[in-house]
């Protein structure tokens, strides 16, 4: 079995965001980028299955620009054995991202495809769905257990009314929950090792794709100021004032 990951270079989530002057966007430049947090779970799953023998090889994809080849270096170094970046001037919405990878999908024809279930940056929650519509595989979102035997996938997926169990077939498409798993540290001695593991560079022009946004941002602002807390006594103050001062209840 092959399996890829989609692994996205983003703000890292202990950043506190500061958005631009013009209110074009979020500030990236001199912040700390990291990995996707759910990304990280799905490269840990895909690790995790070459280490029991169920996967033969293990491939990490990202879509960005030169910089992203850092959290390629990361996910070689949790243990992916090899690695692309598609080379984008422009960061690319969800339907764009879907299409470049089932291009590559269709270069690489890998049995599993994992991703994260969100990226934490445009909380889009759209490119596994997508992908997987693209390629006319099944799909399972939010995967929080994956269990192979054979070609068969035995998942769990927490859900408002307790933990959902599926079963489908491979070729799948899945989006990962950061219940799946404990993503690993990479040590010192495997982020040495993985600067000699391939990284391929493709150039997304080549792949014939349309990317032109679909979506204008008109504008990007901060969420108003949380207004000061007062100290109610006991439970009888705090019902009068939800009652006659807020009107809430
Ligand atoms: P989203 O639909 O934007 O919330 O992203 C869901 C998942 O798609 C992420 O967790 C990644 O696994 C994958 N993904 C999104 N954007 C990219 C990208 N530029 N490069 C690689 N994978 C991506």
């Amino acid at each position: 079995m092959k399996v890829l990951v989609a692994v996205k270079r983003v703000v890292d989530y202990k950043v506190q965001i500061r958005v631009k002057a013009d209110q074009s966007g979020v500030e990236t430049e001199n912040v700390k980028m990291s990995v996707n947090p759910p990304d990280e779970n799905a490269i840990e799953e895909a690790v995790k299955l070459k280490e029991q023998g169920l996967a033969q090889e293990t491939l990490a994809v990202t879509i960005g620009d030169d910089k992203a080849q850092d959290v390629l270096r990361t996910s070689l170094a949790m243990g992916i054995d090899r690695s692309i970046l598609v080379k984008s001037p422009n960061s690319l919405e969800p339907l764009a991202v879907a299409k470049t990878l089932s291009k590559i999908i269709e270069k690489e024809n890998p049995d599993l495809v994992l991703l994260g279930k969100q990226a934490i940056d445009d909380d889009s929650n759209q490119t596994g769905q997508i992908l997987s519509a693209l390629l006319n595989w099944p799909q399972a979102c939010f995967i929080s257990d994956l269990k192979i035997e054979g070609n068969k996938l035995f998942l769990s997926r927490e859900i408002d009314e307790g933990i959902e169990k599926l079963e489908t077939n491979l070729p799948a498409v899945l989006t990962c929950d950061l219940r799946l798993n404990t993503p690993r540290f990479a040590s010192l001695p495997n982020i040495m090792k993985a600067k000699k593991k391939p990284l391929d560079i493709i150039d997304i022009s080549t792949l014939g794709i349309d990317t032109n946004p679909k979506i204008k941002v008109l504008k990007v602002e901060e969420p108003p100021k949380r207004k000061a807390g007062i100290m109610v006594n006991d439970v009888k103050e705090l019902v009068e004032k939800l009652k006659y001062e807020a009107k809430v209840i």
